[in-house]
């Protein structure tokens, strides 16, 4: 990139931190909208709102502080052709001075505005262009045609980008079309070189509408391409990992029996079906590479002690995984019981444990007596080594990078992997982030739920929950009060703190209750302690941040309260409201908000109208884009720079037909070879599809 004029070093270091490294990522670099600078306005006809090219003589300039001195403006008064006048106005921009001289001719495309003080319309922040000599514009790069539009990188601005996105143009003698000949004749897609150029440059014939639908031949080829070559990649994974020679596991009667003698509770259907795939997948000689996808709640636990046992009786040690400490505690406690009639011995292993204890863990499972081994990130350290690793269950996947799950496939005989979610993914987002899992689905709630009714109440109408709280503790049920801080801060003295609050519920709100104080900056064994007198019932209310988000389970809560609702994002109120209708009780989801923002609004109407997590995950997509409600970078979503996976949902499931097609058809062809090389160089890095096997 440094070698494209203009750049330089110092630039080039710059758009390199925002992934921009080569010239290849230049010319990959999408125009987020398009202008129509095509027509030339008189100063006469101008009115407010209206945007055109100008072109136009400096007549006179100044330079002027505005706001108290705050901002510098830059004025100049422009004159046309037809002696008519505007004025044009900079913000910030005191070094234009040197650069718009009176005299000087301008081609100008900006928004006309009106300021009211002065009574005057202007022309705000304009694009500018010299114009040589005294005919009309020439055709220049920012001027006369439809202009792409780049977001800025850092104090790169747009207009720059336009003009390194063009030299890149010119430099790049050939772009190497990779797409398969077939496929290209078959869509009649223009050839990429083709389609790079036009995205930057569109042809005269098309309207500004079109482009900015992405809807032009070039950005459709755009789209189809990085779906083709994710698709494939992702294809070309699944098929590898079913030839890599996995572990066998066999189900016999024994083992049926031992997994009912197990179960303390009749399996829903969906839980039977889930386990049947699993069941199948194990068997098979090579590694399973599952996702089992259910509601919270839904009982996905049941399921992964299951396959456990199976992997166990095999002779095998399987290891659980989960995204915190609290719920890889949970997740031990509850397996301890599962499993306590087998009498498989269960261990555990946390970051906060000392030294010695989790020396103690280690050697438990290199030896091969820990069967079950639960863990957070501590499991995936260098110095845990498993005597028979055969399953490994991880629970969220979101919250692990795709690249720990191959992290802990190598440590060991490739063991089969099940990957746990409670996280609602809609079809299409499901192929792009897991295209290389095969699913499993829990579409049904274990029996006797009795559902949970979801209610907004503004902070002023607060007193009515806590009335409805306290009848429900009357009762004898539990109650969670989630706040978004652990302690009051001054930065944000709008959003409430569970430590404040704590001490109010447990001295004026509910003092004839045991009210419990939970948040991550508790120590690690604190923190188990309190959910585990929670759970016994030992307190009534329990006041926490978000630690509790996930997992949690203790079926005789059936309050939630969440309070600064406004604050939280949609996925995260489904999965706290999930903590409670687990069990037989109806329960209650109070969303208590502060100021509203629009945005907030459409949330919480989202979350009372809606129970289902999967409804609520299309909601979530439509107000807010994939990357906000999966945390694009934990979820190890790939960075798409055309395609957009709800948008151009149709072109992605186009492309990844064709993708499996291209992969059947060409078996092991020197085609297919090419186009595996073309995919590791050009796109592995980017979608994370790092190789296994
Ligand atoms: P999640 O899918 O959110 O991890 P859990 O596995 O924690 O859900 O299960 C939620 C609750 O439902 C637990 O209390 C569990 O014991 C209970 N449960 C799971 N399966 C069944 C079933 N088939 N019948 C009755 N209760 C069940
Ligand atoms: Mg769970």
């Amino acid at each position: 990139m440094q070698y494209l004029k203009g750049v330089g070093p110092t630039l080039a270091e710059k758009l390199k931190a925002k992934g921009l490294e080569t010239v290849e990522d230049l010319l990959f670099y999408p125009p987020f909208r398009y202008e129509d600078r095509t027509r030339f306005l008189p100063l006469r006809q101008i009115r407010e709102g209206q945007s055109g090219v100008i072109l136009a003589m400096v007549a006179s300039t100044r330079t002027r502080t505005w706001r108290k001195g705050a901002q510098v403006l830059f004025e100049a008064e422009l004159q046309d052709e037809n002696g008519d006048r505007l004025l044009a106005r900079w913000y910030n921009a005191k070094y234009l001075a040197n650069e718009i001289v009176p005299g000087l001719r301008l081609a100008l495309y900006g928004k006309v505005e009106y300021d009211f003080q002065a009574a005057r319309t202007f022309l705000a922040h304009p694009e500018f262009e010299a114009v040589a000599g005294d005919g009309d514009a020439e055709l220049t790069l920012d001027m006369g045609r439809i202009v792409p539009v780049y977001e800025a990188i850092g104090k790169v601005t747009p207009k720059q980008i336009r003009r390194f996105v063009q030299r890149a143009i010119e430099a790049a003698r050939e772009i190497h079309d990779a797409m398969p000949e077939e496929i290209l004749r078959r869509f009649r897609l223009p050839r990429i070189d083709k389609a790079v150029r036009e995205v930057h440059d569109p042809p005269a014939d098309l309207s500004v509408e079109t482009l900015n639908q992405r809807r032009s031949p070039a950005h459709w080829r755009l789209i189809f391409e990085e779906f083709f070559w994710l698709e494939f990649g992702l294809l070309r994974k699944q098929r590898e990992m079913k030839r890599t020679p996995g572990i066998a596991f066999e189900l016999t009667d024994l083992i049926r029996e031992k997994i009912k003698q197990m179960l303390p509770f009749k399996p829903t259907s969906a839980q039977k079906r889930a386990l049947k795939q699993i069941a199948e997948d194990m068997a098979k000689p090579h590694p399973m590479n599952r996702l089992l996808q259910g509601d919270v709640g839904s009982g996905k636990t049941l399921v992964a002690a299951e396959a456990a046992v199976i992997a166990i009786e095999n002779g095998y040690q399987v290891a659980i995984l989960a995204p915190t400490e609290l719920l890889a505690t949970q997740h031990y406690l509850s397996l301890q019981h599962f499993f306590r009639r087998l009498s498989y011995p269960v261990v555990v292993m946390t970051g906060s444990q000392t030294a010695k204890e989790k020396a103690q863990v280690r050697k438990a499972v290199a030896s091969g007596w820990a069967k079950v081994i639960v863990g957070t990130h501590a499991l995936l350290e260098k110095n845990v080594e498993f005597d028979r690793l055969g399953l490994a269950i991880i629970d969220e996947q979101h919250r692990f990078g795709v690249l720990q799950r191959l992290f802990l496939r190598q440590k060991g005989m490739v063991p089969d992997v099940l990957v746990m979610t409670a996280t609602p993914i809609p079809r299409t987002l499901a192929l792009t982030i897991y295209g290389d899992l095969d699913v499993s689905v829990i579409d049904e709630m274990p029996p006797g739920r009795k559902g949970i009714l979801t209610r907004h109440y503004s902070q002023q109408a607060i007193r009515a929950v806590w009335e409805a709280v306290g009848r429900e503790l009357a009762t004898g049920r539990q109650a969670y009060i989630i706040y978004p801080l652990v302690d009051d801060s001054e930065h944000s003295p709008d959003l409430k703190s569970a430590q404040r609050m704590f001490e109010l519920h447990q001295q004026k709100v509910f003092p004839q209750y045991r009210v419990g104080l939970m948040h991550g900056q508790l120590p690690a064994s604190e923190k188990d302690e309190v959910m585990e007198r929670f759970k016994r019932h030992e307190l009534d209310v329990l006041v926490s941040t978000t630690v509790v988000e996930v997992g949690l389970d203790v079926p005789n809560a059936s309050v939630m309260v969440i309070e600064n609702a406004e604050k939280f994002g949609l996925a995260q109120l489904h999965q706290l409201r999930g903590r409670v209708g687990r069990g037989a009780h109806a329960s209650y989801c109070f969303l208590v908000t502060g100021k509203q923002t629009e945005v907030s609004e459409q949330r919480i109407r989202a979350m009372v109208e809606s129970g289902d997590g999967f409804r609520l995950a299309e909601a979530d997509l439509e107000i807010r884009g994939p990357g906000e409600f999966f945390g694009t970078r934990q979820s190890g979503l790939p960075q798409l720079r055309f395609a957009h996976v709800l948008k151009d949902r149709e072109i992605l499931e186009m492309a990844r037909g064709e993708a499996r097609s291209f992969l059947e058809r060409e078996a092991d062809s020197v085609r297919l070879r090419e186009a595996e090389r073309y995919l590791e160089d050009h796109w592995q890095r980017r979608y994370g599809l790092v190789q296994v096997g």
